[in-house]
């Protein structure tokens, strides 16, 4: 069976080793040798100062939240994974949509002013697949406004724009290391925090706001990364410029064989990729459902990320409508797309789908 992406596992002798050191100095959990570790060298690799590593990438967002004291409404996207709107709304906050740009399937920077009321607190958009956002237009829009501004950046690991790491931009980004996700560390994430004074706050905040044997400063919760997703991101972050060498590649050539027949995301120009995601847009929702059949057949399960769109959510109220969102979420589809995918399993792909347009 073929599904959209198969998590990548590294060397087990080398996970192995890491697991004798945790098993010799018996510290599993709350910060240990090895989460301090992996948060250098991801601080280093991915050219940002202050990171955090946390549970997984939706904690992360909510950290992000309380870090910034967000209330009342934030402007969102409705094209992305579901935890980017419930992470509002599990934290009392009215998710905003403005609908996504045609070609690049981000929240478009021209449907964010009309929106702002007197209750907005922030802007949340997503790097949707990896590509960057109009991350100026939107610094200047929130500088205007005076508003906060937080990058879901679950999909941006280490994308960079114009020469620096995109999640330099906006006052937090976040990012997830679910086992699903380009890196990974089995179920985890990181916050990205560009105010330097903002960065204590956040470690309390996953730690149950516990600043020491006798002090509980404010209100927390327990968003830890353990000892265990430490090692396994240690091991994939050492092999992490080949897994993006083997998906450039499928890319690249997903990109050849289908120019022409498929509409493609259009990427920021002024940004790098990282080729996590492959999404192409058929004509039509009956074309797209036509192609996954023939595959499905095939035992191969690409996915319809993103569907449906976010604002189509029954548990928001008040009801929300973004006719690009919903229109693009109905034609399009994620290819398969992961290190170890063979050559003649793409050949299959690509034929199945030129047959069956
Ligand atoms: C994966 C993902 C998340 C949630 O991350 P988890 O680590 O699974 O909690 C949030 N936002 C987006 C856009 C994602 O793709």
């Amino acid at each position: 069976m073929i599904n959209v992406t198969k998590s990548y596992l590294p060397n087990k002798d080398k996970y192995k080793a890491y697991i004798d050191e945790i098993y010799e100095n018996g510290w599993l959990t709350n910060n240990g040798p090895l989460v301090q570790r992996l948060e250098k060298r991801l601080a280093e690799y991915l050219g940002v100062k202050n990171l955090i590593l946390v549970s997984n990438g939706t904690v992360a967002l909510e950290i992000a939240y309380r870090t910034l004291d967000i209330r009342g409404f934030v402007i969102t996207t409705p094209f992305s994974f579901v935890a980017t709107t419930s992470s509002l709304v599990t934290n009392n906050i009215l998710p905003i949509f403005g609908d996504i740009n045609e070609k690049s399937f981000n929240l478009d920077p021209k449907n964010i002013e009309n929106l702002i009321t007197p209750n907005t607190s922030a802007i949340l958009p997503v790097h949707v697949f990896g590509n960057a956002c109009e991350v100026e237009k939107i610094e200047q829009i929130a500088n205007k406004y005076n508003l906060k501004v937080i990058y879901d950046a679950a999909h941006a690991f280490d994308v960079k724009y114009k020469d620096k790491s995109v999640l330099n931009y906006g006052d937090i980004s976040t990012l997830s290391f679910h086992a699903t996700k380009l890196f990974h560390s089995i179920e985890g994430g990181a916050i990205i925090i560009n105010d330097d004074n903002l960065v204590q706050k956040a470690r309390y905040l996953i730690n149950f706001g516990i600043k020491n044997t006798e002090e509980i400063l404010h209100l927390g919760t327990n968003a830890k990364m353990n000892e265990f997703e430490a090692a396994m991101g240690l091991c994939v972050l050492d092999d992490i410029e080949e897994i993006k060498e083997r998906r450039k590649d499928i890319l690249e050539n997903y990109r050849k064989e289908l120019k022409d027949l498929v509409q493609f995301q259009e990427q920021n120009k002024n940004a790098t990729e990282n080729y996590s995601y492959f999404p192409v847009v058929f004509k039509s929702e009956e074309q797209l459902l036509k192609v996954q059949k023939a595959l499905n057949e095939k035992q191969i399960f690409p996915r319809r990320y993103f569907y449906p769109s976010l604002d189509t959510l029954e548990y928001i109220e008040p009801k929300q409508e973004c006719k690009i969102s919903r229109d693009i979420s109905k034609r399009i589809l994620c290819l398969p797309i992961y290190a170890e995918l063979e050559k003649y399993i793409q050949d299959t792909i690509i034929k199945n789908i030129k047959e069956n347009l």
